[in-house]
C-alpha cells in the first residue's frame, strides 16, 4: 500500500501542529506508525490522500452510526448552511432537538447543548456539585470523561496509551476532589463513601466502559451504583457520550434499566458535527444559568448547522427502531465470528462486545476493569493494527479504543475484516 502522500502531509503538519494532530490518538504513535490522511468517506468506507480505500471500523469514534455522508444528514446540513452559520441567538431547531432527546431518553427532563463531550461532562459535574453542595466526585479507573482538569485521573485510552498517570499542567488542587475506584468493584465505591461522609457529590461512570477497550458492567454493578448514590444523597451521572443513542435509542440506561440523575452525551448526538449535551432531572437542570446559580454558557452552543445534523440522525434512529435491532444482531454475529476465528487458531484472546461496540483484547485474562485491560500484549496489538491498516481495514490504532460498527457496514465489509484478520492470526 502506497502511503507517500500521507507521510508528506504528516511531515508538513508536524511543523505547525503539536505531533501533527489535533487529538493525540490520531498520531498512531502507540502502534509505531504514521497516520493516514483521510480525504473522504462514503458509507462504511474511507479514502485516504494516496487513494487507498479502507473499511472504517471507528466511524469518527462513534458519531457515524449511519456511516459517512448519509444522504438525509448531508441535505439537512446543506439547507441549514444556506440560512447562515451562526447567530448567537436562539433558533427553532434547538428546541426541537431538546424535545426529541427528552422523548427518546425518559430520564432526561431538560437538556443543555454544548460543543463537545468534554464540555458536557465538565458542566454536568458543576451541576451535580451545585445541586448537592458537595465537592467530591468518584470516577472509575480506565473511564474517560474528556480532558477537563478534574477528570484527568486514570483516564483510559489516549492518556493510558501514552503511559502517563494523568497529565502535566493539571494542578493537584484540581484533582484533589476526584476519588477513583475500580470498575465493576462496588466495595471500592462503598469504601470511598465511608471514608468521605456527606462529601461526595456524584459518581460518574461510563455505563459500558469504552475507553479502556470495551468493558461491560457486570450484573449488579450499575444497579449497585444507583443504590449507593441514592442511599448517600449523591447523584449518579452516566457518561453516555459513546453509548448514548448507540446501544438503543435510550442508550445504556435503557439497555440496563437504570435511571441516572444526569446524563452526558456527545458523538452520535452531533452526527459528526461538534456537539455535546447534558441533561437529567428537572430540579437539577433548573439550577443552570439563567434559571439558577450554576453558570454555564457557549458562544456556539446549539449551533444551527450542528443541530440540524444531529436532529436528522436522531430522528431517523427514533423512527427506525428496527435499525438498532439489525445493527446489534449484525454486530453480535460479527464479534462471535472473530471469537470463533481466534479459537480456531488457538488464541485465548478476549472479545468483549455489546451491540455495535466491541474490542479484541490481546490477553488471555478476562477483561473486567482497567488492570485486566492493561494485561494486553500491546506490541502484538500494534502488529495486528498495522497489518489490518495495510490491508484496507481501518481499526483503532490503540488497544484501548473500541471498534464501532455502523448501519452502513455490509456483509462484504465484515467479510473483508474477517479474512484479513484470519490471514494475520493464521501465521
Ligand atoms: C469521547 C468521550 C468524551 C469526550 O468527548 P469529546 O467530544 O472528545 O470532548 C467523554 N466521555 C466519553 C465516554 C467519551 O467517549
Amino acid at each position: 500500500m502506497n502511503t507517500t502522500r500521507s507521510e508528506e502531509l504528516f511531515e508538513e503538519a508536524k511543523k505547525y501542529i503539536p505531533g501533527g494532530v489535533n487529538s493525540p490518538v490520531r498520531a498512531f504513535r502507540s502502534i509505531g506508525s504514521t497516520p493516514r490522511f483521510i480525504r473522504s468517506g462514503k458509507g462504511s468506507h474511507m479514502t485516504d490522500e494516496d487513494g487507498n480505500d479502507y473499511v472504517d471500523f471507528i466511524g469518527s469514534w462513534g458519531p457515524l452510526i449511519l456511516g459517512h455522508d448519509y444522504h438525509d444528514i448531508r441535505e439537512a446540513v446543506m439547507e441549514a448552511v444556506t440560512k447562515g452559520l451562526s447567530f448567537g441567538a436562539t433558533t427553532e431547531i434547538e428546541g426541537r432537538v431538546a424535545r426529541l432527546i427528552c422523548e427518546m431518553v425518559p430520564s432526561i427532563e431538560m437538556v443543555r447543548m454544548v460543543n463537545s463531550g468534554t464540555e458536557a461532562v465538565m458542566s454536568a459535574i458543576r451541576a451535580a456539585r451545585g445541586f448537592t453542595r458537595r465537592d467530591k466526585i468518584i470516577k472509575f479507573n480506565g473511564c474517560y470523561h474528556g480532558h477537563s482538569d478534574g477528570m484527568l485521573v486514570a483516564a483510559g485510552s489516549g492518556v493510558m496509551t501514552a503511559g502517563q498517570p494523568g497529565s502535566a499542567g493539571v494542578p493537584a488542587g484540581c484533582t484533589a476532589d476526584t476519588l477513583t475506584a475500580d470498575y465493576n468493584n462496588l466495595d471500592d465505591v462503598r469504601k470511598r463513601f465511608e471514608d468521605n461522609p456527606d462529601q461526595i457529590a456524584a459518581v460518574i461512570v461510563e455505563p459500558v466502559g469504552a475507553n479502556m477497550g470495551v468493558v461491560l458492567p457486570e450484573p449488579g454493578f450499575l444497579e449497585g451504583l444507583r443504590e449507593i448514590c441514592t442511599e448517600h444523597g449523591a447523584l449518579l451521572i452516566f457518561d453516555e457520550v459513546i453509548t448514548g443513542f448507540r446501544l438503543q435509542k435510550d442508550g445504556a440506561q435503557g439497555r440496563f434499566g437504570i435511571t441516572p440523575d444526569l446524563t452526558t452525551f456527545g458523538k452520535i448526538i452531533g452526527a459528526g458535527m461538534p456537539v455535546g449535551a447534558y441533561g437529567g432531572r428537572r430540579e437539577i437542570m433548573e439550577l443552570i444559568s439563567p434559571l439558577g446559580p450554576v453558570y454555564q454558557a457557549g458562544t456556539l452552543s446549539g449551533n444551527p448547522v450542528a443541530m440540524n445534523a444531529g436532529y436528522t440522525q436522531l430522528t431517523l434512529m427514533n423512527e427506525h427502531p428496527e435499525w438498532y435491532t439489525e445493527l446489534n444482531a449484525k454486530a453480535d454475529r460479527f464479534f462471535e465470528a472473530i471469537r470463533a476465528m481466534l479459537q480456531k487458531y488457538g488464541y485465548d484472546y478476549q472479545v468483549n462486545h455489546i451491540g455495535s461496540l466491541g474490542s479484541l483484547f490481546f490477553t488471555g485474562e478476562t477483561v473486567r476493569d482497567y488492570g485486566s485491560a492493561k494485561s494486553s500484549d500491546t506490541k502484538e496489538f500494534a502488529r495486528y493494527s498495522n497489518y489490518m491498516l495495510n490491508h484496507g481495514i481501518y481499526v483503532a490504532p490503540s488497544q484501548f479504543e473500541a471498534m464501532f460498527l455502523s448501519a452502513a457496514h455490509t456483509q462484504e465489509d465484515l467479510g473483508r475484516y474477517l479474512s484479513a484478520a484470519e490471514d494475520f492470526f493464521r501465521r
